[in-house]
């Protein structure tokens, strides 16, 4: 796993302080700074401090260094407004799953309604799967598990 920075990289020059951030917090593995974009008030991305391009690139001690700052992180957003009721927390990876940074983040986007702005879709497609088919899926994740 490279450590380096990544010239091209957005993120990475935020990191160097090349490019400003409304940043909430910062430590030597990460750093947590106010999403431009705003899409609810408060949506804050958390950033490790190696260029990391996906979730599919970090090993799991690195994984478990930057995941284990994201519940303090998200606290002190949730903290911040009291008319924050929920807490959406996501990562995209790949193009089509909306990622447009290629350096790895998560967004912590606090909600206030039903209507503020962020939504998401989950479809149920339970009836058209029976025994064999979620099996078969099953076993198509399973056996690329590392151990
Ligand atoms: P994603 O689409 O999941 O890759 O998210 C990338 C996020 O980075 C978007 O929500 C952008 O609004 C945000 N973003 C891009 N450039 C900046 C920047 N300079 N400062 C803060 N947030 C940024
Ligand atoms: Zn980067």
């Amino acid at each position: 796993m490279s450590n380096e920075l990544d010239d091209n990289c957005i993120f990475c020059k935020i990191i160097e302080g090349k490019v400003p951030s409304y940043t909430i917090y910062e430590d030597d593995v990460v750093k947590a700074f106010l999403d431009i974009s705003q899409t609810t008030p408060g949506h804050t991305l958390v950033i490790p401090k190696r260029h990391i391009p996906n979730i599919y690139a970090y090993d799991a001690k690195y994984a478990g260094e930057v995941f284990s700052r994201i519940p303090m992180i998200a606290r002190a957003v949730k903290a911040s407004n009291p008319k924050i009721k929920g807490l959406n927390i996501l990562n995209n990876n790949g193009k089509l799953a909306s990622q447009s940074v290629f350096h790895s983040h998560f967004h912590l986007i606090p909600r206030y309604t039903e209507n503020d702005g962020f939504s998401m879709h989950f479809t149920n497609h339970n009836s058209e799967y029976d025994n064999a088919k979620f099996t078969k899926v099953m076993n198509d994740i399973k056996k690329h598990v590392e151990k």
